[in-house]
């Protein structure tokens, strides 16, 4: 087989290649991933809120109920004193009474205080409770994506391994220099440097070659490099 040829197949690898990495790159599957990664850092944020929310409530919560323990602390304390026998003076037995009558109504109070903070508290609950089911089925969905996405990458990956080696094979006999040529109008010309040359047409631009041009090319040898007057690609003929 002539080095040109040789060069074709080269093509034919380097463009399974092209195709295997952008199918590698454009999986469906990455897509919606990207998109449900994207859905998860949003509701994270969301929880992040509500969360911030729920604690200050919580915070508010736990001062009231502080508040409740040391009021009942101190009712207890006079109720003691004042049922012990131990205080007998009416005028201090009164005033007593009063700040037992004082410390009820604080009492009440707070207690009112902590049942506004627990109902503030429920939908905060609820809300963070309803996020957080959301978020773990959406990560169920990524985990899904994510092991999909692996097979299908290993099986891509081997493809691309067949390919390669392939390529290296077919490559072995080709001068340096017109591999470097071939490699250079690849990069500029859409991944394909060499093209066949079928009925007077360059496959790679698919435009017709003038009858001069034919004939020049004709004269040359069999593996005399020839550039396609229109795009510039190595012609195979
Ligand atoms: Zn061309």
């Amino acid at each position: 087989m002539s080095v040109l040829e040789d060069l074709l197949v080269v093509q034919d690898h380097d463009s399974a290649v092209d195709r295997l990495r952008h199918r590698l790159e454009t999986l469906p599957d990455k897509a919606r991933l990207a998109e449900i990664e994207q859905q998860l850092t949003a509701l994270e944020t969301s929880m992040a809120g509500v969360s911030d929310r729920r604690d200050e409530v919580v915070r508010r919560q736990q001062r009231h109920e502080d508040e409740l323990a040391s009021i009942e602390a101190k009712i207890g304390e006079v109720d003691r004193r004042l049922y012990s026998g131990t205080v007998s003076a009416p005028r201090e037995l009164q005033a007593m009474e009063a700040d037992l009558g004082s410390l009820k109504r604080h009492r009440s109070d707070v207690e009112d205080h902590v049942l506004e903070t627990m109902q503030d508290r429920e939908p905060l609950d609820t809300e963070l409770a309803g996020l957080e089911q959301q978020w773990t089925t959406l990560e169920q969905e990524a985990e899904q994506l994510r092991q999909a996405i692996a097979v299908q990458s290993a099986a891509i990956e081997a493809e691309l391994a067949t390919e390669l080696e392939a390529r290296t094979a077919a490559a072995a006999d080709i001068p340096e220099d017109l591999l470097s040529q071939y490699e250079r109008l690849r990069a500029t010309q859409g991944g394909v440097g060499a093209a066949r040359l079928v009925s007077g047409r360059c496959s790679g631009c698919h435009l017709t070659l003038p009858a001069t041009e034919l004939d020049r090319i004709r004269r040359g040898g069999a593996d005399t490099v020839v550039l396609c007057d229109q795009c510039g690609r190595i012609l195979v003929r």
